[in-house]
């Protein structure tokens, strides 16, 4: 991709605040700049003005989704708006030299990826920024998660959140869960009604306006002069991108559709693609909503009796358990975890997948999910994880550049999000630090958690043949050709048993190997 910068003809700064001169106001007012996933009020440093930073080298460099840089560049020139004369929005190539178009050392709260946080010090060395502070976007500092790790030699989930709730007393009865349970998974785990759709009222919906229109102009004219080269289809803008439209998805969230959010949490219905799900990762990841807001108003919820504990509990344990937690393993791992490859996984992504194609894929499940990621760059996390992941760990995609795939597809994904989630989570490639199994099914579990196998032209039950669900024998191929990798695992025992019973094993794994990168 060519990135000379765009749009063409700008001439720096878009939205400017009053003068920036030290003595305007009697004294200096000192600078915050706050990246664009930094933009709530707990964000907002008290007597300091903001710096927002539009960097086409920062928004360029990789081929995002069309409706993920709609939103941060929609989120960034809102905030400028709302800040009005208490901040600033440069435009420039690249941070740096925004920056020196300030003129002035600046505030900064620790960013969000390790090649941000490596730049910004490499700044303060330059006496550009005055101070690195902690982030408020996250319920725990690096040292204490450092402190509770410690030696422990894998991190689990499980674990880490019931640390959480201690800590941060949430749903607590004295030292005990509220309910004298940990975990309403169990619960939260129900197939899907019969019904098309949820009997849920529809999620917050924001409305464009200007600032919409103008980004969508520019990212039009970007493609159109092959500045930019995007992923995915333009749409209208689906999920809350200033501090008012977050309050207000978080507040329909908690009031119509956190009772039924826990119940169906693993369900998908091929014509309901939010369900219950809250949505608000996005606004979450965008830094406009507070995380122990956002579990405050869900306890709340449950203690005035207004949502079950177990939807309750299951989004607790989204905030303040999976999310902190993947944000830390990221720093605890490190760089080099996004390379781990457990199962050698090498092949690359294919282009029907790569490009979002759902409408070259037969298979049912696996089709609505990319044409969804396509059209709305967002899926909720069972599709993520037992459709896209679960295909993608069967066929051996290369960890690294699916993680880089995810991050760049998803409106909600940023460099800390996906690595432990996909390289941990769904590819295991990490041989276990952080989960106990990989996450891979067969047709069978997407038959009972969907209605995507009635209208599919596979059968989840056949294993061979030309209705033979890819899902089903692609699982089975992996447990053979990945056994050795998978011997150790106690919790692999019982379908690496299973794998030897079937007859036609090794017709299943010829199958799938004539199958190759072929969209299925
Ligand atoms: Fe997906 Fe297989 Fe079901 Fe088709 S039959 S929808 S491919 S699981």
């Amino acid at each position: 991709m060519v990135c000379r910068g765009w749009p063409r003809g700008s001439t720096g700064p878009t939205y400017r605040g009053r003068s920036t001169t030290p003595g305007y106001l009697g004294r200096v007012t000192p600078w915050q700049w706050s990246f664009a996933d930094q933009l709530g009020p707990h964000f907002a440093l008290p007597g300091h003005r903001v710096l927002l930073i539009e960097s086409t080298a920062a928004l360029d460099r990789r081929r995002y989704h069309r409706q993920k840089l709609h939103l941060i560049l929609s989120a960034l020139r809102h905030r400028a708006a709302e800040l009005g004369s208490a901040g600033t929005l440069i435009r420039a190539r690249t941070y740096t030299e925004a920056l020196e178009k300030l003129g002035e050392p600046v505030v900064v709260h620790e960013p969000t990826s390790m090649a941000a946080d490596a730049f910004v010090r490499r700044l303060h060395d330059r006496g550009r920024i005055n101070e690195i502070v902690p982030t408020p976007g996250f319920t725990l500092s690096r040292q204490d998660f450092a402190d509770w790790a410690g030696s422990r030699p894998r991190l689990r989930m499980e674990e880490f959140y019931r640390w959480q709730r201690h800590r941060l007393e949430v749903l607590l009865d004295g030292d005990d869960p509220v309910g004298g349970r940990w975990s309403y998974d169990t619960e939260n785990r129900e197939p899907p009604p019969k019904s098309a759709t949820l009997d849920v009222p529809p999620p917050f919906w924001p409305e464009e306006d200007d600032i919409d229109a103008q980004v969508r102009s520019d990212l039009d004219r970007a493609v159109a002069d092959d500045d930019l080269e995007l992923l995915g289809a333009d749409g209208p803008r689906l999920f809350a991108a200033t501090r008012a439209e977050a309050e207000q998805a978080l507040t329909t969230f908690i009031s119509d559709r956190l009772p039924l959010f826990g119940r169906y949490e693993d369900a998908m219905l091929a014509d309901d693609w939010a369900m219950a799900h809250s949505l608000l990762s996005v606004p979450m990841n965008l830094g406009l909503l507070d995380p122990l807001e956002v579990v405050e108003a869900a306890v709340d919820a449950y203690e005035r009796g207004r949502a079950p504990l177990a939807a309750v509990e299951g989004f607790v344990r989204q905030v303040i358990g999976w999310r902190e937690f993947v944000w830390q393993c990221y720093w605890h791992f490190g760089p080099d975890y996004r390379q781990r490859n457990h199962f050698d996984a090498s092949t690359p992504l294919p282009d029907w997948f790569a490009e979002l194609a759902g409408d070259r894929v037969e298979a049912a499940c696996l089709s609505d999910a990319l044409t969804g990621l396509r059209d709305r760059g967002w899926l909720h996390h069972i599709q993520r994880l037992m459709v896209l992941g679960n295909w993608a760990i069967q066929r051996g995609y290369q960890p690294d550049q699916l993680t880089e795939w995810f991050q760049t597809a998803f409106v909600d994904g940023y460099d800390w999000v996906m690595p432990v989630n996909i390289v941990g989570m769904s590819q295991h490639a990490d041989g276990g630090a952080m989960a106990t199994k990989p996450y891979l099914s067969g047709g069978a579990y997407i038959n009972t958690m969907s209605d995507y196998c009635g209208g599919c032209r596979y059968d989840p039950k056949k294993r061979t043949g030309p209705t033979a669900c890819p899902f089903t024998a692609g699982y089975w191929t992996f447990m053979d050709t990945q056994a050795d990798k998978l011997a150790g695992n106690p919790r692999m025992r019982r379908p690496l048993q299973g794998r030897l019973r079937l007859t036609d094993l090794s017709q299943v794994v010829a199958q799938e190997r004539a199958r190759g990168a072929a969209a299925p």
